[in-house]
């Protein structure tokens, strides 16, 4: 067993912390406050290489996988949850293709993604169909003027990079519209200038400013048969793109629980108060002793997660592990940043420090990707299952 990271992701942990200290950190609040995309950062992270880490080199990408992916995105973190959303958009439209797209599908959509001149989104929620997918109402027919073809009709929502992206990964009923079997669903490749896709209503939300989410509107939309992404009614694509996306999400909230517990660790020992400092309560150091040590077991949990999914382990048998490192670690890092802020007292809940804005963005982390009732459930289902068992 070797816990050390291997050489060169050690370096590229390296590259993403100085460009999160230096690059991120000084932009976090105004991202927040203008809620403007910021074109410049994504621009930091493409003369880097990190828009390709999760793309393989064959693709124009740097192979690094999901667990490089996932060390990039908890530096970035540390500082800005838009900013590293960001990076997570890389791999979440990317998945279903990269794990069963054809060869051409792969060589049209992800070198653009690697070089930063494409962007992708993932069209999977409807208003009625959040975690319960299979009640969606997005519809494929086949096209009577393409053999193979299929005419998409419906409305996606909250679709993060909706606005940006060039293409999305989208969702649709292949089979009858009120069947609940996962083979009634079939993944599909959807270019943002075919006629009768339209960017809809923007969501006015609580945090995470900067990226936007929103509404999808397909109407009568063409697409041809190249298209598909596997085979039709592989539903179980969006399963698998999720679960090997779990670390993904925790890596942004390790990332956000550090920044957070770091930021008040250095207000305490500069608070003074009834003739000492913050920092030499013994009430304030069991909260810190308390987040580092949850911190550090959600890395573990995400570190292994990730590298498991690296592994192609993403299937049914290893959920478990996969959901216990989203649950955890977006869970901590709700935690954390209200310890955090909690912590600052009056001066927390002010925009002078970043505290609420981690407070804010950390809500969305047990929402997005399977909530946090979701993940329970998975475990939940592994162990009775016996996917894992202890003897
Ligand atoms: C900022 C943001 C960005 C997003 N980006 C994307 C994106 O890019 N693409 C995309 O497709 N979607 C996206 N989503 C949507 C997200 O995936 C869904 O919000 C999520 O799946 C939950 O669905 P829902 O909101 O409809 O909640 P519901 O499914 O209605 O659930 C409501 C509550 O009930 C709980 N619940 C559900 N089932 C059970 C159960 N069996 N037992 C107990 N409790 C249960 C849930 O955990 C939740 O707390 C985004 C959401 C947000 C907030």
């Amino acid at each position: 067993m070797d816990f050390d990271l291997p050489e060169e992701l050690a370096d590229l942990q390296g590259i993403a912390r100085r460009i999160a200290r230096e690059k991120v950190l000084p932009r976090a609040r105004a991202i927040d406050e203008t809620g403007e995309y910021p074109e410049d950062l994504f621009d930091v992270f493409r003369q880097a290489g990190l828009l390709g880490l999760c793309i393989p080199e064959d693709y124009g990408g740097s192979g690094a996988g999901i667990l490089g992916l996932a060390l990039a995105i908890e530096e970035v973190a540390k500082y800005s949850n838009a900013a590293a959303l960001m990076l997570l958009l890389t791999r979440l439209p990317t998945g279903p293709v990269m794990i069963a797209g054809s060869e051409e599908q792969k060589k049209r959509y992800l070198p653009a993604i690697a070089s930063g001149t494409g962007r992708a989104a993932f069209g999977l929620s409807e208003p009625q169909a959040g975690s319960d997918v299979v009640a969606m109402r997005t519809r494929a027919t086949p096209d009577p003027a393409t053999a193979g073809g299929w005419i998409l009709n419906g409305l996606k929502c909250w679709m993060s990079g909706v606005a940006q992206a060039d293409w999305y990964t989208i969702f649709a009923k292949t089979g009858d519209p009120s069947s609940r079997a996962h083979d009634s669903i079939t993944a599909f490749i959807v270019e943002r200038a075919w006629q009768g896709v339209e960017v809809g209503r923007i969501d006015r939300k609580m945090g995470v400013h900067g990226v936007d989410t929103g509404e999808l509107v397909l109407r009568d939309v063409h697409v041809p048969p190249e298209n598909v992404i596997g085979e039709v009614g592989g539903f179980r694509l969006a399963m698998l793109g999720l679960n090997a996306m779990r670390p993904v999400v925790a890596a942004r909230g390790i990332g956000l629980a550090e920044g957070a517990l770091m930021y008040a660790v250095d207000y305490v020992k500069d608070r003074e108060l009834f003739g000492k400092h913050l920092a030499d309560f013994q009430g304030t150091q069991w909260k810190v002793a308390e987040l580092a040590t949850e911190i550090e077991a959600a890395r573990l949990l995400t570190y292994r997660a990730a590298w498991l999914a690296d592994q192609g382990r993403f299937t049914r048998e290893w959920v478990p592990f996969l959901s216990m490192a989203k649950y955890y670690a977006t869970e901590l890092a709700v935690k954390a940043s209200g310890m955090a802020l909690q912590m600052l007292g009056a001066a927390g809940y002010m925009a002078d420090h970043l505290t609420e804005l981690w407070y804010r963005d950390a809500r969305q982390l047990t929402i997005v990707e399977g909530t946090t009732e979701i993940q329970l459930g998975l475990i939940a289902r592994g162990v009775m299952d016996r996917d894992l068992w202890w003897d």
